[in-house]
């Protein structure tokens, strides 16, 4: 029988971007091989989607067809001595990290929000807060089965099929789909860790103190007051977080009830944080948030000299959970993120240039984050030895606001690409074909798209994101 597609509207995470589509949640590789039979046979296309957690256009297919993962999300194996697991790849972040902080071990690269799935953390090779220390969530898996658009089925690791290995995780849902991956977790000897914070007067001292630290801490994650100026831009919150080592946090152990690693939900006990948004809705419309912006750096002062503090692994890492729906925040027009990636040299000329050019033409974002990465091994990599800085954008509904923060966030690419610079698709939104070979460079642009004739010779496999970049 022939699989049954429902007309669904869907969106990137970020709600500026999407189109209606036929929607397919399969339970088995089977149903995933029909589904790609089906289309083929149509001459349609299918983009896949795991948790669609990326902000933009990475996993939407306005017109298309969307397979969406999320229901085939076993965890089929776990070695409680070894740590590695082994998931479909429907399976969240979250699920991982429950099922294993009881055996004492965590998920070694986790992003800012435990909803992704692990086909959607490969598919991107997605990154944590210590990208800088262990790279990115593509070299903490083993091995994956791959079914490709050509019906085949192929087993992926270091050594057997290491093109694909390399090409697959990285490249966007496009050569293939995951049916199961295993993952190698962490060992760790208390549910918490020892977090401090550092204030930082300007971007110089930003900059300069994820360099100094970047040698010893463990995770690190700034934060951003975009609405500083002169002397003051790129002030911020540097937040820096420590494993503990055995023996250093006698409570540790009884943070490994996963329920004490949960976000809460209410504030002060009281208030459930689901109704929060629409607070931050209205300082956004009322444009407080520099004002908001303002504050939060007030109070860094007080949680220094606190510093340092034992926190949940759950509460550091997933700061991005604590407000339910807080996307909504940007309603009707939604939000799109920019975040280049810029080698270290160049890192403080380029994002100081970013900065003053969104404060020029007014559109400033309402939330900005650094991190230092490393460079990694895989074919569509975005990392670069140096820095990012993620920068959040509400979008207008009025189509001359719009246009107009595509054309700034354009032009920004444009000195983040002169300047060495990378992007990450799954926040990107914007960027324009010809960027794709200026991103990877010429060589590795081509032997990603000749793989992608070799595994998907009729090209089902396609979102918005890739008609943008590939054409
Ligand atoms: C609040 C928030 C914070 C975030 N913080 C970070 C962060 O700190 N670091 C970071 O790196 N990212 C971060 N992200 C981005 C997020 O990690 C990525 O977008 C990730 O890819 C989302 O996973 P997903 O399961 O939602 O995948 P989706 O968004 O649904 O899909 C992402 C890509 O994976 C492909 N795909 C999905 N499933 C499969 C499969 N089974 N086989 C092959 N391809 C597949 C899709 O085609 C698409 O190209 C954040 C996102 C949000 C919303």
């Amino acid at each position: 029988m022939a699989p049954s597609w429902n007309q669904e509207l869907v969106r990137g995470w970020g709600m500026a971007v999407g189109g209606a589509a036929g929607v397919l949640r399969p339970t088995t590789r089977e149903q995933v091989a029909d589904a790609f039979a089906d289309v083929q046979s149509r001459g349609g296309s299918i983009a896949l989607r795991g948790s669609g957690c990326s902000y933009g256009d990475a996993a939407i297919s306005s017109r298309g067809h969307v397979l969406d993962l999320s229901r085939m999300n076993k965890i089929l194996a776990f070695d409680p001595i070894a740590g590695i697991a082994r998931c479909e790849p429907g399976v969240t972040i979250r699920d991982l990290w429950r099922m294993a902080i009881s055996f004492g071990f965590w998920p070694k690269v986790v992003p800012g929000t435990m909803a992704v799935s692990i086909g959607g953390a490969a598919a991107m090779n997605i990154h944590g807060k210590n990208n800088f220390a262990v790279g990115s969530f593509g070299e903490c898996v083993r091995r994956f089965t791959l079914l490709l658009p050509n019906g085949s089925v192929v087993e992926c690791s270091r050594d057997q099929n290491e093109d694909l290995f390399f090409a697959a995780i990285s490249g966007f849902g496009m050569l293939g789909c995951f049916l199961e991956l295993e993952i190698e977790l962490k060992r760790v000897h208390s549910g918490r860790l020892r977090v401090g914070a550092v204030v930082c007067n300007s971007l110089t001292e930003n900059l300069e103190a994820i360099e100094r630290l970047q040698g010893e801490a463990d995770y690190l994650v700034s934060w951003i007051d975009f609405h500083a100026k002169g002397a003051q831009l790129g002030r911020g919150i540097l937040h820096r977080a420590d494993q503990l080592e055995p023996g250093e946090d006698p409570q540790g152990v009884r943070y490994f009830d996963p329920c004490m690693q949960d976000v809460p939900t209410t504030l002060f006990g009281v208030v459930p944080k689901g109704w929060l948004w629409p607070f931050m809705w209205g300082a956004v419309k009322l444009g407080q948030v520099g004002l908001v912006n303002a504050l939060k750096f007030a109070v860094g002062p007080r949680e220094q000299r606190q510093s340092p503090y034992l926190q949940s692994h759950g509460a550091f890492h997933f700061l991005l959970d604590y407000v339910p729906r807080w996307q909504w925040m940007t309603k009707p027009g939604g939000l799109i993120q920019f975040q280049p990636f810029v080698p270290a040299a160049q890192a403080e000329r380029v994002f100081r240039l970013l900065t003053e050019t969104c404060q020029r033409e007014g559109m400033v974002p309402y939330l900005g984050v650094l991190k230092r990465h490393r460079p990694d091994p895989f074919l569509m990599t975005h990392a670069v030895d140096g820095f990012s800085m993620a920068m959040d954008f509400a979008v207008s509904k009025r189509k001359q606001q719009r246009e107009a923060l595509w054309s700034m966030c354009r032009r920004m690419a444009d000195l983040v690409l002169d300047a060495g610079g990378r992007f990450y698709y799954a926040k990107d939104a914007v960027l324009e074909q010809p960027s794709f070979e200026r991103v990877h460079g010429a060589e590795v642009a081509q032997r990603f798209l000749a793989l992608k004739n070799r595994c998907d010779p009729h090209c089902i496999l396609q979102t918005d994101l890739s008609r943008r970049l590939l054409g």
